[in-house]
């Protein structure tokens, strides 16, 4: 039956929507006539409850004759797993053509859509909300709020939702600007006189994005014009959508009336994306630009840069510069070069010798000691190999320095298990998984 309605989804919702609510779901069992369905957060519930259960009671009688009820739940902090979107849209030349015009005069980034935005446990809540918004403006979730540090996704899903909105109607009015621009404007209509056509631009339209509004704090004026804007678009059932980098009322010297009108629409956070999700980050951007990198360096790559989505990307261009500029193909070696000086030093999360040794250890069920003493067996031999390669590899040591950590060897033996352990690489399978395995335990 869970099949069975995916197909008739599919069929019936746009492809966004679908890999927004429905592939995000997952059935648990059917007892009795009870569809029990995990869905990822309160807004995903409310979702199917509103919009999507009543396929599942028409499609459950028709296939068991029988009522059939869901039930949803909610599901705690585990999240399934992160899933790419596919960008399959069969759209209309002449609406496509259209929208794309119209996205152009909105001056939205023709990059920044739904289908390549990727959904993780941080920005679910946000994706699935804006999402919401953008299939229907205006009723729901008005302002839409969207807050979390920089980089994050904030100004890309609030295009998302105008590229959408444009997808759906390609003559809805749709603004875009950031704060400051929308400040600017204000400012140059008064000097200009031109006040009428600024009320014009921005309270003619379906959908107003303004970004970074922590940029408001202080303006007095434009807060005032901004707040009469608001009422204007609102009482029209006209979609507002914000971005912060706070919550409005930690937002210096916001005026409470504007902290009040924010409150009654839906404020969500962006948190920063957990490992799995900035690897499907880089998976898709590298799908994107055609670009080969194995697993375990892209691996690599997300396990070097954990909080900013544009840092993610800055360093996954930085590596492919780097490839082509000594024409290489893309390894993790490479990567481990080309980002070495992007690295503060003395950061907290730099890995130490030790923190490599141990887990090395723990891998092959060895000792500390023995890692580090003179034993020549082969059983201990190649982890210890390994563990000099990694420190080579993965820290800013010396080589004399690692050759000291294992138990005072000259750095010559260093240089030599790591060439060896290098060879291997390349093409001892065992090797290669059980280095690659070791690397996602020290990143993760
Ligand atoms: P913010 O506005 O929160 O500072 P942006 O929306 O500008 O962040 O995002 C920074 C960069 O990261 C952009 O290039 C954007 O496309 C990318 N990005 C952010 N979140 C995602 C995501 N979930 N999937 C794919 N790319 C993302
Ligand atoms: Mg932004």
């Amino acid at each position: 039956i869970w099949k069975e309605l995916v197909d008739d989804y599919r069929q019936i919702l746009t492809t966004p929507s679908f890999n927004a609510w429905i592939e995000q779901a997952k059935p648990i069992n059917l007892i009795d006539g009870q569809l029990t369905i995990e869905v990822p957060s309160t807004l995903h519930k409310e979702y199917w409850e509103k919009n999507l259960a009543t396929k599942i009671v028409e499609t459950g009688f028709k296939l068991t004759g029988s009522e059939v009820t869901p039930i949803f739940i909610v599901q705690n902090e585990k999240l399934t797993e992160d899933r790419l979107l596919d960008n399959t849209s069969n759209l209309d030349p002449v609406i496509s053509q259209l929208t794309k015009e119209n996205s152009k005069k909105a001056l939205l980034n023709p990059k920044y859509t739904f289908d390549t935005f990727v959904i993780g446990k941080g920005n679910q809540m946000a994706h699935a909300a804006a999402l919401v918004v953008a299939e229907d403006p205006g009723s729901t979730y008005n302002p839409l709020f969207f807050y979390g540090g920089v980089g994050l996704g904030k100004t890309h899903l609030m295009h998302a939702i105008a590229h959408q909105m444009l997808l759906n109607n390609p003559n809805a009015k749709v603004k875009y600007v950031s704060s400051e621009t929308f400040a600017n404007d204000f400012i140059n209509s008064i000097q200009n006189r031109t006040s009428e056509n600024f009320r014009q631009e921005y309270r003619n339209v379906d959908l107003l994005l303004v970004d970074d509004i922590q940029f408001f704090a202080e303006k007095e004026g434009t807060q005032e014009e901004f707040f009469h804007t608001f009422n204007s678009l609102y009482n029209d059932g006209k979609q507002i959508v914000l971005t912060s980098d706070r919550l409005p009322n930690e937002i210096p010297k916001l005026q409470e009336r504007l902290i009040s009108r924010f409150a009654w629409g839906l404020s969500v956070d962006i948190t920063p994306p957990d490992l799995e999700t900035r690897i499907a980050i880089l998976r898709k951007k590298a799908d994107a630009e055609r670009l080969e990198i194995p697993d375990d360096t892209l691996s690599y790559i997300a396990g070097q840069i954990d909080s900013n989505i544009r840092e993610l990307e800055g360093a996954l261009v930085r590596v492919q510069a780097f490839a082509t500029m000594h024409s290489q193909d893309i390894t993790t070696s490479l990567a481990a070069d080309s980002l070495k000086t992007l690295k503060p030093v003395g950061q907290a999360n730099q890995l130490s010798i030790l923190t490599i040794q141990e887990e090395v250890c723990n891998y092959y069920h060895i000792q500390l000691k023995d890692l580090k003493g003179k034993k020549r067996v082969k059983s201990i031999v190649v982890p210890r190999q390994i563990a000099m390669y990694l420190s080579r590899e993965m820290t800013d040591n010396s080589l004399p320095k690692i050759g000291a950590e294992f138990g005072g060897k000259d750095h010559t033996t260093v240089i030599h298990s790591h060439e060896k352990i290098q060879q291997l690489l390349e093409h001892d399978p065992t090797i290669q998984k059980e280095v690659s395995e070791i690397k996602n335990l020290l990143i993760s």
